[in-house]
């Protein structure tokens, strides 16, 4: 079924009876040309963009879970592309310009709301590495605005400007960043991929791989053996588990990340704020409960719960930049498990498995990517070749010392 301003009109005066499923639930077949392991935002949308700009034909997303149920469903919905270096820059750019389009392009209100994004500086050093930032971005095509600390207290007039021991003195602005309905998001992808007649297939655990001759050919799944000529694993958090399957060991740690939701509030805050003297960022929904979070929790894990330091970490951060926040009660808070690489960027690449390819590293910042990450990842599963904008995302580039290090942090996940 197709959504539009006449449907919503017709259901509101019958009944509501004529909604349909937004994808169908079919049994796997015993054999698919591409495979896609893990059906979060990534996955979907790469087989979305197989179906629809490389013509593909005969795809399964196999999901463990739930369509939803990971991080593309568990993140706090900023998107931006606010990056230093050229190789990850023209990449979320071509992100966020997907993202402007991805309503009409899947036929599904995902609520992109392009509210603006604003990193705040503390200091001297700090606002002349935002200009050096801004400048890039400029450079790529993207959008930046550097505000001193007037125009940042004319729109934020609540922040703690001087009574702070870090006071705001000024911010980088990204008027095209903004908040997208995270599991909208996937359910947007599922339902445009469904359409194409891509089998989206929940319930269905990927267990091994088939590798005859150094070639993959086929999973094991809880729902049975599903060959097909080419496989692409997009499973995030559960990226070195997966491939240690097929006896590949990624340079990935997996991590918890949090995410908090207060009570609703009257409207307060109308874009999304990073902290710059703290790991601290805020937004607020359209219910209007604050959405914030801030570092992972710096042990390895698989589980998707966190622990209460950080929380502690993260009220810290809310409170020096926003003291009445202390009056709101935290409603929900939940975890996320994210694979963090070692330089903190992304890989979207084929392994030395012929038939078996990877997309991860995510970070806690591939929401954002989502539009980008499954466009490459579908161009390279159909051409072979890797995206003009996705080129520097080699797995080899950490043997070869050609890291993409963002932040400048060596190989340190917690720095990230
Ligand atoms: C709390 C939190 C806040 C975040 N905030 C932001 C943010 O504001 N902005 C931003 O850009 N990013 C953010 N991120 C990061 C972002 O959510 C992730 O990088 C991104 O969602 C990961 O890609 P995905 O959507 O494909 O992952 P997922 O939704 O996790 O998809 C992977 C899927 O693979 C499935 N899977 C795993 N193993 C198997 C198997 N063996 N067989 C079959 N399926 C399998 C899983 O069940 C899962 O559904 C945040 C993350 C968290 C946890």
């Amino acid at each position: 079924m197709s959504y539009s301003a006449f449907r919503i009109f017709k259901e509101a005066i019958t009944g509501h009876k004529g909604w349909k499923p937004v994808w169908r639930k079919p049994e796997p077949q015993l054999n698919y040309d591409i495979i896609i392991v893990g059906g979060g935002g990534h996955g979907l949308a790469t087989a979305h963009y197989l179906a629809s700009k490389f013509d593909k034909k005969r795809i399964a997303v196999l999901e463990k879970g739930w369509i939803g149920g990971g991080n593309v469903g568990r993140n706090t919905t900023i998107i931006r592309s606010n990056y230093l270096l050229n190789d990850n820059e023209g990449f979320y750019e071509f992100s966020l310009k997907l993202w402007e389009g991805l309503e009409q392009d899947v036929n599904y209100n995902a609520m992109v709301s392009q509210r603006g994004v604003l990193n705040l500086y503390h200091s001297d050093p700090q606002r002349d590495a935002y200009v050096r930032r801004g400048n890039a971005m400029i450079l790529n095509g993207a959008d930046a605005k550097l505000l001193k600390a007037d125009a940042v207290r004319s729109l934020y007039p609540f922040l703690n400007f001087d009574d702070a021991r870090f006071p705001i003195m000024g911010g980088l602005l990204q008027p095209r960043g903004g908040t997208v309905r995270h599991d909208a998001v996937a359910w947007g992808y599922a339902h445009a991929a469904d359409k194409r007649g891509v089998d989206i297939i929940e319930n269905c655990e990927v267990t091994g791989f088939d590798i005859q001759n150094g070639c993959c050919v086929g999973v094991e799944t809880s729902r049975g053996y599903i060959g097909a000529s080419k496989i692409g694993v997009a499973v995030a958090g559960n990226s070195s588990r997966v491939m240690a399957m097929a006896g590949i060991r990624l340079p990935i740690e997996s991590h918890v990340l949090q995410a908090f939701v207060s009570e609703g509030l009257k409207p307060l805050l109308d874009g999304v704020i990073t902290y710059g003297a703290g790991h601290f960022y805020v937004s607020q929904s359209d219910k209007g409960g604050l959405v914030f979070g801030g570092d992972i929790d710096g042990y390895n894990t698989y589980a998707q719960r966190g622990n209460l330091p950080v929380v502690e970490d993260v009220c810290e951060g809310g409170m020096s930049l926003m003291p009445m926040i202390g009056k709101a009660r935290i409603l929900r808070m939940w975890g996320g498990n994210v694979d963090m690489s070692m330089d903190g960027s992304p890989i979207i690449d084929k392994t030395d498995i012929k038939g078996l390819y990877f997309n991860g590293g995510w970070c806690y910042g591939g929401f954002k990517a989502t539009p980008a990450s499954g466009y490459s990842f579908a161009h390279l599963l159909a051409t072979d070749t890797p995206h003009d904008t996705a080129k520097a995302y080699r797995m080899d580039r950490f043997t070869r010392g050609l890291m993409i290090d963002e932040k400048g942090m060596g190989a340190q996940p917690n720095l990230h």
